[in-house]
C-alpha cells in the first residue's frame, strides 16, 4: 500500500484544479476529505484536515495528532501541522486554507507568525459532519481574529518569520556531536559514531531554521528511523508563547507526512540540538514525549553555541 501523501506538487495541482474546472483555491475544500482521515487522533477521535496553498502552486495537508499518556498541550493541531509541513517544504508563504472545523484559539494564534497572517485566505469546510455549515466562500483570516496580538508586537519588522528564511548561525561545542549527552529512553542498539554525527548535523540544521526570535532559544531534533530515513523538525515560537510547537512534535510532522504511514514504533534514534545554558530548554519535554511515544529509541542531547 502506499504510503498517505502530505504534499501535492505545483503541476498535479493544477491538473487536479483544471480537471475539477476549478481554480487553485477552490481546489483546496475538495481534498479536505482526504486530508481529515490522516489525523492521528487516540484520545478525542475527533479528525481535522486541513489543505493549504502555497505561493509555489504546490498543497499541502495538515491533520491533528494527539499523544495517549502526554497532557493534551503536546498535540499537534492541524493547523499547526500544516504550518510545519510548508516549513519543512521551504514554502515561503501560506496563500489561502480550507479546514474540516473551526480553528481554534490556540490555532488563529499561532498562524499569526506567518507574514501578512491576517490576509491568509480561510474557508471553513466541514465534511462528513452535518451538524457543521461550510463558509459559503473564503475569506480573511482577519475575520476570525481581528484583533491580533501578534509578532508586530514584540518584533522589529525586519525580523524572518515562520516560513522566511534564515539561518541562526549555532554551530557545535564539540568536535564529536554525535557523542553529546546520551540517555536511553529505553533499549539501545549501540549506534555507529558516523550515523550519530550525520544525525547531530540534521539536528543543528533544524536549529539553525528554527524559529525563536522570542526567547532566542531556537532548536532542532533529528529523528531516523529503522530504515535509515532522516526526518528533522525545529522549534517554532509563538508571540503568546504557549501555542510554540517543540522540535520533537516537529519532528514527528515530518516522521507523520513523510514516512510510510506507521506507528512511532519505527523510531530508532533521535538528537535534540539546542544552546548551552539556554533559558529555554526542550531537553526534559523531550525526553518525555519521547520515551513515551517510543520507548525504545535512543535520544542524545548535544549542545551548541551561537557562531
Ligand atoms: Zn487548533
Amino acid at each position: 500500500m502506499d504510503p498517505p501523501r502530505f504534499v501535492i506538487e505545483a503541476s498535479e495541482a493544477a491538473s487536479l484544479a483544471k480537471d475539477a474546472g476549478v481554480s487553485l483555491t477552490d481546489l483546496l475544500p475538495t481534498l479536505v476529505g482526504a486530508a481529515k482521515p490522516l489525523a492521528r487522533t487516540p484520545i478525542s477521535r475527533y479528525n481535522v484536515g486541513a489543505v493549504g496553498l502555497g505561493s509555489s502552486g504546490r498543497v499541502f495537508f495538515g491533520v491533528n495528532v494527539e499523544f495517549p499518556g502526554l497532557p493534551l498541550h503536546h498535540s499537534i493541531h492541524a493547523e499547526q501541522f500544516l504550518a510545519t509541513n510548508l516549513a519543512l517544504h521551504r514554502e515561503p508563504r501560506l496563500l489561502a486554507f480550507a479546514v474540516s472545523s473551526a480553528p481554534c484559539g490556540h490555532c488563529r494564534q499561532f498562524l499569526q507568525e506567518i507574514r501578512d497572517a491576517p490576509d491568509i485566505q480561510i474557508r471553513i469546510f466541514p465534511v462528513d459532519d452535518p451538524d457543521q455549515e461550510a463558509d459559503p466562500a473564503f475569506g480573511p483570516l482577519s475575520r476570525l481574529l481581528p484583533r491580533r496580538f501578534g509578532p508586530g508586537d514584540l518584533l522589529d519588522k525586519e525580523m524572518p518569520l515562520l516560513l522566511e528564511p534564515h539561518h541562526n548561525g549555532l554551530t557545535f561545542l564539540t568536535r564529536n556531536p554525535g557523542h553529546g549527552t546520551a540517555a536511553c529512553n529505553g533499549f539501545c542498539d549501540g549506534p555507529e559514531a558516523d550515523d550519530d554525527d550525520e544525525l547531530a548535523a540534521a539536528a543543528l540544521e533544524a536549529a539553525n531554521a528554527s524559529h525563536a526570535p522570542y526567547s532566542k532559544c531556537p532548536s532542532g531534533v533529528a529523528i531516523v528511523d529503522r530504515d535509515g530515513k532522516v526526518y528533522k523538525g525545529s522549534y517554532e515560537e509563538s508571540a503568546a508563547y504557549n501555542p510554540s510547537l517543540g522540535p520533537v512534535q516537529a519532528a514527528l510532522v515530518a516522521y507523520v507526512a513523510g514516512g510510510r504511514g506507521g506507528g512511532y514504533e519505527g523510531i530508532a534514534r533521535a538528537v535534540l540540538v539546542e544552546k548551552e545554558g539556554a533559558v529555554v530548554r526542550q531537553e526534559h519535554t523531550a525526553r518525555i514525549l519521547l520515551g513515551l511515544v517510543s520507548p525504545k529509541c535512543e535520544l542524545r542531547v548535544v549542545h551548541c553555541g551561537s557562531g
